[in-house]
């Protein structure tokens, strides 16, 4: 059972004094587990996502122990790293490290590529306990001798899984080579393929594991919905659907950076508010995009999957699919977004013809099928039986005039369990487009 309090993880004065100011009142099972084990020492493999409460997993037992062993701070050279895919998930955990360890006398950096290295050297040189990075630009300072690594004596891997899509592997492993002392290692990944477990082995001594993983959080408190649209009517759909108010902060999702513009620019036309998230955007207008969304400025935003990874934007109302990822697991972190530590959220996606399979597969990897919407306009047609397969194929004018309820009325129908079957979990994470 979850502990109902953070006062028996043993954690200093200071970092519970600052969790009550943030009104963390209970810990998530990730850090009631992790924590007590992290604040002795032990290496860590941890199965979870964003939305998990990971960050704080790890980020109060490194401020724990750091506070606990002072050591006097030196120029270039942390004494704990955390590595992360992408400057947004950095970030928000440089904020985090900063939150939790407001009454500790450590400091906390972050670095990450697209932005000019200036003022990162400049916050090294002035010394550093905390190393939040990116792979790249880390190595890049390394090479520089900006950053020097043989000091640090805990080592974080975030989203393993997504270091390994992104290409960064190599860097990973190279900067885990230039951390040559004595280390606690912890390694976070949502997914297990091949290579982060070896990785996993070649880097961690004797670690704990901890599964938190998407099948056990999050997809229970969301409520979920599919539309069977066709590709062409899903504009019509989307505009139909924001036209409810109650939609107020809605993240929506495309497989590809270009689908992600045609949709913001089709709401900008449709007269919402919305902008576009998506890693051919220039840092300084991604840190504005999820500024403005995060302040409500704008009620939509679109984002590509790799994008999203780490968005922490508290009261997202609505996850769109508009369409399905063709990897399950990250259907699993979308809808995740909009059901942030213990609340409740909603999503929707839009299934083509095309994606059927997709949504089978995100289906056996929940082990539960998702709630068919039905819709007074006649967008949702596709019953699953096999009769239905047939009618798919229809023009959707046909398919329009025959609207069928699946329910007496318009919304969800029971979640049904459906049984799971082992699938291979290789890296099928490819396509330079996201
Ligand atoms: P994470 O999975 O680390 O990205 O955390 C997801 C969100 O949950 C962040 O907004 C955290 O600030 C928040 N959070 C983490 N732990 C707790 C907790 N024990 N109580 C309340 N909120 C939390």
């Amino acid at each position: 059972m979850t502990p109902s309090s953070f006062d028996g993880l043993g954690l200093a004065e200071p970092l519970q004094l600052a969790l009550k100011s943030e009104n963390y009142l209970k810990p998530t099972p990730i850090q009631a587990q992790a924590i007590p084990l992290l604040t002795k020492g032990c290496d860590l493999l941890g199965i979870a996502q964003t939305g998990t409460g990971k960050t704080a997993a790890f980020a109060l037992p490194i401020l724990h122990r750091l506070f606990l062993e002072p050591v006097e701070r030196s120029g270039g050279a942390p004494r704990a790293l955390v590595l992360a895919p992408t400057r947004e998930l950095a970030r928000q955990i440089g904020e985090r490290f900063t939150a939790y360890g407001k009454k500790l006398p450590l400091r906390t950096t972050v670095i990450f590529g697209g932005v000019n290295q200036h003022h990162q050297v400049k916050a090294l040189k002035a010394g550093v306990d905390i190393l939040v990075a990116t792979p790249g630009r880390l190595l890049d300072l390394f090479n520089q001798r900006h950053v020097r690594l043989d000091k640090v004596s805990i080592l974080v891997l975030d989203e393993a899984d997504r270091m390994l899509d992104m290409g960064f592997i190599r860097d990973v492993r190279r900067v885990v080579a230039a951390c040559k002392g004595k280390r606690q290692t912890l390694l976070f990944s949502a997914t297990m393929p091949p290579a982060i477990a070896k990785l996993a082995n070649d880097i961690l001594h004797e670690p704990m594991r901890i599964d938190v993983s998407p099948k056990t959080v999050a997809v229970d408190r969301i409520a979920q919905r599919v539309y069977f649209v066709s590709a062409k009517d899903k504009r019509a759909l989307l505009d139909e659907l924001l036209a409810n108010p109650a939609k107020e902060r809605v993240l929506v999702f495309t497989r590809t950076k270009r689908g992600a513009d045609r949709v913001c620019k089709q709401l900008s036309q449709s007269g919402i508010s919305a902008d576009a998230l998506h890693g051919n955007k220039a840092q300084n207008a991604r840190v504005r995009a999820l500024e403005a969304f995060r302040t409500g400025k704008v009620r939509v935003l679109v984002a590509t999957d790799i994008a999203a990874r780490g968005i922490d934007v508290p009261n997202i109302s609505h996850v769109i699919n508009y369409e399905l990822p063709n990897e399950p697991e990250s259907y699993v972190h979308r809808i995740g977004r909009t059901a942030r530590a213990g609340a409740g959220g909603a999503a929707v996606s839009f299934c083509d013809h095309n994606e059927r399979p997709y949504l089978k597969a995100i289906e056996r990897l929940m082990q539960r099928q998702v709630a068919v919407a039905a819709h007074r306009l006649g967008f949702a047609e596709a019953p699953r039986d096999a009769a239905g397969a047939e009618r798919r194929h229809q023009p959707p004018s046909k398919a329009r005039a025959r609207v069928r309820t699946r329910s007496p009325h318009i919304g969800e129908i029971p979640m049904l369990a459906a049984p799971a079957r082992g699938r291979d979990r290789g890296n099928r994470y490819s396509g330079e487009h996201r």
